[in-house]
């Protein structure tokens, strides 16, 4: 194997398989990291018939046992890896006051810990390749908060605050790490949040979400994937920033 290596996780939907898409078609060996089997194995179907070099791993970020052995998985299969890309999350709702225990803990698992386990066990593989760089995924909802969604915005928030000290511990190791906020994207998570309020018109909603940001629609996947490409491999003399690619949402007095 002798192109660079980009492990991503999420890679079976939404942003992170647009960003291992885009990381394939750039030439890189991607290794997809998910929870979904059957999504993963039609992504490396459809990569394997496009020439493209994706391939799937079925892992549960949540859980550090998991992380670990696709860790050494990803060693013996390509060796040192250049970039990593955290995109795995679940979106979840409740107030402080109807939210269980155990949603709450599931979403910290899912989207803080994740994190933290990736970063842990991939980061080594970076270093025995000389550097390289981490994106994180955090949100809007870590700056500026919509009612009912108390566990996710933790999680995002911790991730924001997170990324920052990654990058200061990082940084003498020559790996940077940023971070991402989307606004609203049109991916498979905000279509399931969009028939949870109007099963009989997602549509609609989504247009009503869109219409929020002030240029006026919801993002899509493949533009939040050209943002990760330039913070991993462009953004030579950026680290531990937090960028928004939210069409303007959180910049505007409602
Ligand atoms: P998505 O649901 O469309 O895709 C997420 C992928 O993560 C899925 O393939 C899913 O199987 C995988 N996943 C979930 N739990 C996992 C686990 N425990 N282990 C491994 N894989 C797991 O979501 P998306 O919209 O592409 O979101 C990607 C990231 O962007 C998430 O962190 C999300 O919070 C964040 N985000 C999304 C939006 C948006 O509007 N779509 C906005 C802000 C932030």
């Amino acid at each position: 194997m002798t192109s660079e290596v980009a492990v991503v996780t999420g890679a079976a939907a939404g942003i992170g398989r647009s960003v291992a898409w885009r990381m394939a078609e750039q030439g890189l060996t991607v290794a997809a990291w998910d929870c979904d089997e059957s999504a993963l194995a039609t992504l490396e179907a459809e990569a394997t018939h496009e020439g493209l070099s994706i391939h799937g791993w079925v892992v549960d970020v949540s859980d550090e046992s998991s992380v670990a052995m696709a860790a050494i998985h990803c060693r013996t299969q390509f060796g040192t890896v250049r970039y990593l890309f955290n995109s795995a999350g679940i979106q979840t709702y409740g107030t402080v006051l109807d939210t269980s225990a155990e949603s709450f803990e599931r979403t910290i698992r899912v989207n803080l810990f994740g994190h933290y386990h990736t970063v842990k066990h991939v980061v080594p593989l970076i270093l025995e390749g000389g550097g390289g760089s981490v994106v994180n995924t955090t949100s809007a909802q870590a700056f500026q908060c919509q009612e009912g969604v108390l566990a996710y915005a933790a999680s995002k928030g911790a991730i924001l605050t997170m990324t920052k000290s990654m990058a200061l511990d990082l940084a003498p190791h020559g790996i940077r790490v940023n971070a991402i906020a989307p606004g609203s994207v049109d991916t498979p998570m905000l279509r399931q949040a969009a028939r949870l309020f109007s099963p009989d018109d997602p549509e609609k909603i989504l247009a009503e979400w869109g219409a929020r940001h002030p240029l006026g629609r919801v993002g899509t996947a493949d533009e939040v994937a050209r943002l990760v490409w330039f913070l991993l491999v462009d953004a030579t003399f950026m680290t531990g920033a937090i960028v928004n690619v939210d069409g303007g949402l959180t910049v505007q007095l409602m």
